[in-house]
């Protein structure tokens, strides 16, 4: 099977609906106004590592008080440091309370000086993505740890998953998983949000040989998908995903999985095990005939 049949079986096999309650996504989808989509899928974007279980926690007291303020949007325009806020209690990981705190405040200055698509401006997604993380970081103080995982941009090298996760939310068509909220930029300028599993799955079947998970990968997977898709490169990113994040996929070969993985003609572990099991195969017959 071809690299693109197998990625068109492998979209056709993902029961989205099932993905979507396991993908930070589904906290955007709670909104139907498109700034309050804009905000809540940064905030969920921004949280999205380690178990949706641990970032859920968060994310759920973020909303309801965004909510109680009238939404995501209206909530973060009139956001105010100095007063009772769940964000002085909550901390996630390296993410602390001042950190969001910070964050928070950055974010309604850059909203009151444009709408957020306004500053995630460029032809490419590295231009956007620098414009527009580089907005946020200008009305930050100095960067703490925290604030350095919120601001990782493609300036510096790193893949930036979680902001092309965001970029993907926003610019491909809505299809029930992204928005197709931001005309400016192309889907076909995207880059792939490079998460372990998606780097895990893309070394095994050939879409790149880049062992580092950085943005030359990011774009080098890309390009890959590119070549079936140059219209919308990362349309595949969803399925990609969730093929590791559902447990499926571990990168070893798994007797009950893998054989039914509709990558599995390209894999270098479900591949080689069935190529090795037809050669067995093979060997074995002319034996049997003697
Ligand atoms: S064949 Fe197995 S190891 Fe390979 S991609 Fe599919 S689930 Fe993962």
């Amino acid at each position: 099977m071809t690299l693109a049949a197998s990625l068109d079986a492998l979209l056709a096999a993902t029961d989205v609906d099932a993905r979507l309650a396991a993908d930070p996504v589904r906290f955007a989808h709670r909104y139907e106004d498109p700034r309050d989509i804009e905000v809540a899928a940064l905030f969920a974007s921004q949280l999205a590592f380690g178990r949706v279980a641990s970032f859920a926690r968060p994310l759920d007291l973020i909303l309801a008080e965004a909510d109680e303020a009238g939404g995501p949007y209206a909530w973060i325009r009139g956001f105010d440091a100095q007063q009772p806020t769940v964000l002085a209690t909550l901390n996630y990981r390296w993410i602390w309370p001042g950190d969001f705190l910070a964050v928070a405040t950055g974010l309604r200055r850059v909203l009151e000086a444009g709408p957020l698509a306004s500053h995630f401006r460029g032809d490419t997604a590295a231009e956007a993505l620098s414009a527009g993380i580089g907005r946020l970081a200008d009305e930050l103080p100095s960067p703490t740890r925290g604030m350095t995982a919120f601001l990782a941009s493609p300036r510096s090298g790193s893949a930036c998953k979680r902001w092309c996760m965001f970029l993907r939310w926003m610019v491909r068509p809505s299809d029930g998983i992204d928005f197709g909220l931001w005309t400016h930029l192309s889907p076909a300028r995207l880059v792939i949000p490079l998460d372990t599993h998606v780097h895990r799955i893309a070394l095994l079947t050939g879409l790149t040989e880049r062992k580092t998970a950085n943005w030359r990968t990011s774009e080098d997977v890309t390009r890959a998908l590119a070549a079936i898709d140059p219209q919308d490169p990362v349309r595949f990113d969803f399925a990609l995903a969730h093929l590791g994040i559902s447990g499926a996929c571990t990168g070893a070969y798994e007797p009950s999985i893998c054989p039914e993985c509709a990558l599995t003609t390209l894999c270098r572990v479900g591949g080689a095990r069935r190529r090795t099991r037809q050669t067995a195969g093979h060997t074995k017959k002319p034996a049997r005939s003697r």
